[in-house]
């Protein structure tokens, strides 16, 4: 019998050890982490494809796997980085010509979205599609058993001994009693920015017009390295928007130009719509951010076609399916991650993850954007406490909603953490199931050794005490 009616027939009863629920890169990592640790595990998504905001809202490139010396980012999200890279639907990590990172990571959303399946049935992931949550299944003790579904059969329970929220916006911990937080001190949100990519794009072109104008692209390139093929990221073209704002062309809360190269050499994906003021949890709210994100975009076509050197005869190759949602709601864990934690490059005894990205704040009320840098050489880690929620047991969370400051989450959301994020709690997951033991007594030196051996990159001694 195929494994999807083996499931349904047998849908009352716990047959599997784990629940992720939400197939972004957070919450596909953990399932490949719990699965590859021997856990029976189901991943559950609202949509058709997996991927979550680096698919759906076509977010990208990946940043960063680097501290300006070495790679700090290991273990799964490395292992797709060369699957992909050995298929084309990467060149793998390359410099950032606009200084913002050591490196960026560029991909191809749609070879993401096949690869993902492949991992899936590699490592043996039982997958539900088109399911929506709804809430969490609690036990008479108020331990999460599993979540519930709304699908296009009617509403279905998945009962798991350890459930995974990787829904980013904490679905499931939020219906279970998880204590939560939203936004910065006065409740407001990171932007929200509808992405889009543009083929027939000639960068030599552009590249030619930032060599003649050096001071129209921040880069520490030397105006003779700028050629089309260096051209991984640029922000600037100040001038140019300047003009096109002051004619009334566009209305963009944005200070700059900002788009990145893909994996294709005419095309690039442009990260530039900003719709602020909203509540990512209110349908109104993000209704009217798609209808204004959209006509941001058709704007910014016109702006590129008539204004921007090497893009006169581009077009709209694709927009995301969804609006990219930077910041929702996040619990209140074990350990609260801080802007602190994050600047003074701390160490934990239960570290499961480490990043060297920026604290960068896109301006919640308008336009500009303030980063916070560590130092060449530095990164913090990230305790696994940030994945456990306080009292709810039987539940882990990964990803953009793990426990942190409003400050730290401007680090902490970004795609390769998010993965490590997620191959933590699959792993604990499935050490928890194996052990017989709640998720938040999983011994935190079992559980790195686990990961060190999978490639995750952690320090070898922490400086902090747990
Ligand atoms: C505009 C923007 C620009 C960004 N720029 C970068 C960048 O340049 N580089 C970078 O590395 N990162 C960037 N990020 C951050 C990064 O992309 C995200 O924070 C990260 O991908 C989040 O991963 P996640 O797995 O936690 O969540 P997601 O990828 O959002 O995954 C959540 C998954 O849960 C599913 N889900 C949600 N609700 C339900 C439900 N009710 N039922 C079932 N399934 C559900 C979703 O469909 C999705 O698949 C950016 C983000 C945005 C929005």
């Amino acid at each position: 019998m195929p494994r999807a009616l083996a499931r349904r027939a047998t849908n009352a009863l716990a047959v599997h050890d784990v629940l992720v629920v939400g197939g972004g890169n957070a919450g596909c990592a953990a399932a490949l982490a719990a699965a590859r640790n021997g856990a029976r595990t189901l991943l559950v998504e609202r949509y058709g494809f997996l991927g979550g905001t680096a698919t759906a809202a076509m977010v990208g490139p990946w940043m960063t796997f680097h501290d300006g010396r070495e790679r700090i980012v290991g273990g799964i999200a490395q292992e797709i980085v060369e699957r992909l890279t050995a298929r084309g639907g990467s060149p793998g990590h390359v410099h950032d010509a606009s200084d913002y990172v050591a490196t960026v990571t560029p991909f191809d959303p749609e070879a993401h979205k096949a690869l993902l399946f492949e991992l899936m049935a590699e490592a043996g992931v039982d997958l539900l599609l088109h399911a929506y949550v709804l809430d969490a299944l609690l036990d008479e003790r108020g331990r999460a058993s599993g979540a519930r579904f709304a699908t296009v059969g009617g509403i279905r329970e998945e009962r798991a001994a350890v459930t995974i929220d990787a829904t980013a916006d904490a679905f499931v911990a939020a219906s279970a009693g998880v204590e939560m937080v939203q936004g910065d001190a006065r409740g407001r949100v990171q932007p929200a920015s509808l992405m889009f990519r543009l083929s027939h794009v000639d960068l030599e072109r552009t590249a030619a017009y930032v060599r003649e104008h050096p001071e129209q692209m921040r880069s520490s390139l030397a105006p003779g390295e700028r050629t089309a093929a260096s051209l991984s990221a640029v922000a600037g073209l100040y001038d140019l928007w300047e003009r096109a704002r002051a004619s009334g062309e566009v209305d963009v809360p944005r200070e700059l130009v900002s788009f990145f190269a893909t994996p294709y050499p005419d095309e690039v994906t442009v990260n530039m719509t900003r719709v602020t003021g909203i509540d990512p949890l209110d349908a109104d709210d993000l209704t009217r951010a798609e209808i204004e994100a959209r006509a941001q975009v058709t704007q910014l076509v016109a702006f590129f076609r008539t204004r921007v050197p090497g893009f006169e005869r581009c077009r709209l190759a694709a927009t995301a399916t969804q609006i990219g949602i930077r910041e929702s709601r996040r619990i209140v864990g074990e350990y609260v991650l801080t802007r602190d934690d994050v600047l003074e490059a701390r160490a934990f005894d239960d570290a499961v993850a480490r990043s060297a990205y920026p604290i960068d704040i896109h301006n919640p009320g308008g336009s500009g954007t303030t980063t916070h840098r560590l130092p060449p050489g530095q990164s913090y880690e990230i305790p696994y406490r940030c994945l456990v929620p306080q009292r709810v047991d039987g539940l882990l969370v990964a990803g953009r909603c793990i426990s942190t400051t409003h400050e730290a989450l401007a680090s902490t959301r970004l795609t390769p953490t998010v993965m490590t994020l997620g191959q933590a709690a699959g792993t604990a997951a499935a050490l928890a199931v194996a052990a017989g033991i709640e998720p938040r007594d999983v011994p935190v030196a079992t559980l790195r050794e686990r990961l060190s051996e999978a490639g995750v990159d952690l320090r070898r001694a922490a400086r902090t005490p747990a």
